[in-house]
């Protein structure tokens, strides 16, 4: 008898894993309301140069409006991952986030890529701190979290456990969501990852601010988004997660707000494909009995 694991290669996907009845593949759209944090944090001196700062405030103030007239028009629920400081400087906003319908993910307070951070204890602090934020600005208690700049240490998934998290999106190893093991331990604890990567972010082909990101070569819409399509096709095909990530102060924009509405629509279409919250679909495969992936660290990781 031949071992079904055997030949696993010959399955895009995972053993064990499968999507709910009558769906063969899932997208999710996903915006990380980064607005004033990641420059605060990467550049605190730019707390003081209002044109940088109005570039970032964009997304609060004009990019997630336009958006969530978009999600209300093509009839969709999507996921916004909320630093702690955005909450709080944008509280209004938050809320009519959240009575939009959308789920709210935790992304961090200040932004804090987790390479800034040199112990547990710093880490920890700050989730708690994006916990508290959300919490008293909008009375909302996420259940999954998002790593700022998706810098992730070997320690967070046993972290994101202990504080009630169900799921984590932006590691780069699969197609499909996974469960991932908090230690390399037998019977160890599991959080979900749904995993994201670079090519299916806005940043990239679309963020310039001189001197601090970007080359100033600015992509067409059209471009990204027949980029962001091909991706899409290829991964219905192959039964996966289309994982996006845009920004509101970047694809907020007017015309990547309209190609945006043109790749939703496109994938309303396609027939078997279920357009769900980062938390829905952490809660599907949750629920999956599949061996969880362990993540060992390198021999030469220096903080072994
Ligand atoms: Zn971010």
């Amino acid at each position: 008898m031949t071992d079904p694991h055997e030949e696993a290669w010959r399955n895009p996907a995972p053993p064990g894993f499968h999507w709910p009845d009558g769906i063969r593949a899932a997208a999710c759209f996903t915006f990380d309301v980064d607005a004033e944090s990641p420059i605060l944090f990467d550049h605190p001196e730019a707390a003081d140069w209002l044109d940088v700062m109005s570039h970032q405030a964009y997304g609060p103030r004009t990019g997630v409006p336009r958006l969530l007239r978009v999600l209300d028009r093509q009839g969709i629920r999507a996921t916004f991952f909320i630093p702690g400081y955005t909450a709080e400087r944008w509280p209004d906003l938050t809320r009519s986030i959240r009575d939009a319908g959308h789920e709210i993910g935790h992304h961090g307070y200040l932004h804090e890529g987790a390479r800034s951070a040199t112990d547990e204890g710093t880490e920890e602090a700050l989730l708690l701190r994006g916990l508290e934020a959300l919490d008293a600005v909008a009375g909302v208690r996420p259940v999954g979290y998002r790593a700022p700049n998706w810098e992730f240490s070997y320690r967070l998934p046993a972290l994101l456990v202990r504080h009630g998290f169900r799921y984590e999106s932006g590691l780069m190893d699969a197609d499909h969501p996974y469960l991932l093991a908090t230690s390399a331990e037998p019977d160890a604890a599991t959080i979900v990852e749904l995993p994201a990567h670079w090519g299916l972010d806005d940043w990239e082909p679309y963020n310039y601010l001189p001197g601090i990101t970007g080359s100033g070569v600015i992509a067409s819409p059209d471009d990204v988004i027949a980029r962001w399509t091909l991706e899409l096709e290829a991964l219905v095909d192959e039964g996966g997660l289309f994982m996006l990530t845009n920004h509101p102060f970047i694809s907020g924009r007017a015309s990547r707000a309209v190609a945006l509405e043109r790749l939703i629509a496109r994938a309303r279409e396609i027939d078997g494909l279920w357009i769900a919250t980062a938390g829905e679909i952490a809660e599907h495969t949750a629920g999956l009995t599949m061996d969880p992936v362990v993540h060992r660290r390198h021999a030469t990781s220096p903080d072994r």
